[in-house]
């Protein structure tokens, strides 16, 4: 039986000593020290030693076992430096080699546009304000002047949630929440997305940009409304922009008009751009009606304003001359990275 024992001793520490893996010396612990193992097999045999041998042997088992797991410590720790030692070398970074390539994104050209209307608006003291999207027909269209049965409010293809509340299908709710909200003088400008229940072509698609703006004051003409909107045209398509107001009619605005500037293609010469008439329209404004003002509990007497509102798609074709407008919302990199 000491024979044994030792012999388990001596091939346990060759197969120490020639492990070449962590995983190895794990197989060789199980293989003599596991449940199954050869020197476990020995301990199991002791009792049918007798009483003399059995202390001795089992003594010895001891030592065998203290000496086996010993080894197999030490083996493990050189062999994990080892490994270690390897795997620095092997990743070792390379300082001088050339950085991998990272392909940054950039803002979309409505972004762009928007950013830049929005710093134009700031730099005349407007403060940025939003709303939200799922709106109450009060705000959409009655308190803007539009009465159950006003034939506007049939050009308008809506979106219906319930016969109370809707997609909004313009920015000018916006306006309304915010007269009901602060006292004059109120300078904003109302970026966001509306909905209209129209078919997707080169120009329409249901869900689209305005950008609204509202001033509202003691003493706010026309002429305010004018200038406001002539140093817009300018600093968004340079200093030779001039600004064309024609007579319209919009519900929530009296008087009202449409606004065009001189093509930023040819210059009011005449091109395709602008089907030969030199003006391109940009947006509608016009004087806040007395009775939306009257409606937000704002003394008309006393206050007057003037709003505007244009579309951010429109805006953006122009400046980019882009033809159709899905090209905004197809998400085609090819496209997105020229600009
Ligand atoms: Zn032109």
């Amino acid at each position: 039986m000491k024979e044994k024992l030792q012999n388990i001793k001596d091939q346990a520490l060759t197969s120490i000593n020639e492990s070449a893996s962590l995983n190895e010396l794990n197989d060789i612990r199980v293989n003599y020290l596991g449940k199954k193992g050869e020197l476990t097999a020995v301990l199991r045999g002791m009792k049918d030693l007798s009483n003399e041998e059995r202390p001795v042997v089992g003594q010895m088992a001891n030592e065998v076992r203290e000496t086996i797991e010993q080894e197999l410590e030490v083996r493990k720790d050189k062999l994990s430096k080892v490994l270690r030692q390897k795997q620095l070398k092997e990743e070792k970074i390379d300082v001088t080699l050339p950085a991998k390539k990272m392909d940054m994104g950039h803002r979309h050209p409505m972004n762009i546009v928007l950013e830049d209307i929005k710093k134009i608006f700031i730099g005349m003291g407007y403060e940025i304000v939003e709303g939200p999207e799922v709106e109450k027909d009060y705000y959409n269209f009655e308190a803007l002047n539009i009465p159950a049965n006003h034939p506007a409010k049939d050009e308008q293809d809506t979106f219906y949630i319930n016969d109370d509340f809707l997609l909004r299908t313009q920015t000018s709710p916006v306006q309304i929440r915010e007269m009901e909200k602060q006292k004059p003088p109120i300078r904003i400008l109302a970026p966001g997305r509306v909905f209209r229940s129209d078919e997707v072509d080169a120009t329409h698609s249901p869900v689209f940009h305005q950008i609204e703006g509202l001033v509202v004051d003691k003493n706010i003409t026309m002429a305010d409304l004018k200038g406001a909107l002539a140093v817009f045209a300018k600093e968004l398509y340079g200093e030779k922009t001039r600004v064309k107001f024609r007579p319209h009619h919009f519900p929530f605005t009296e008087p009202s008009a449409e606004v065009d500037v001189s093509c930023v293609m040819c210059g009011g010469d005449g091109c395709r751009m602008c089907k030969g008439s030199g003006w391109i329209e940009i947006l509608g404004c016009g004087m806040v009606h007395p009775k939306v003002l009257e409606m937000c509990g704002i003394d008309s007497k006393e206050y007057s304003g003037f709003a505007f509102g244009m579309g951010l798609e429109r805006i953006a074709l122009l400046r980019y001359e882009i033809e159709d407008m899905r090209l905004l919302y197809e998400n085609d990199v090819r496209f997105l990275k020229q600009f």
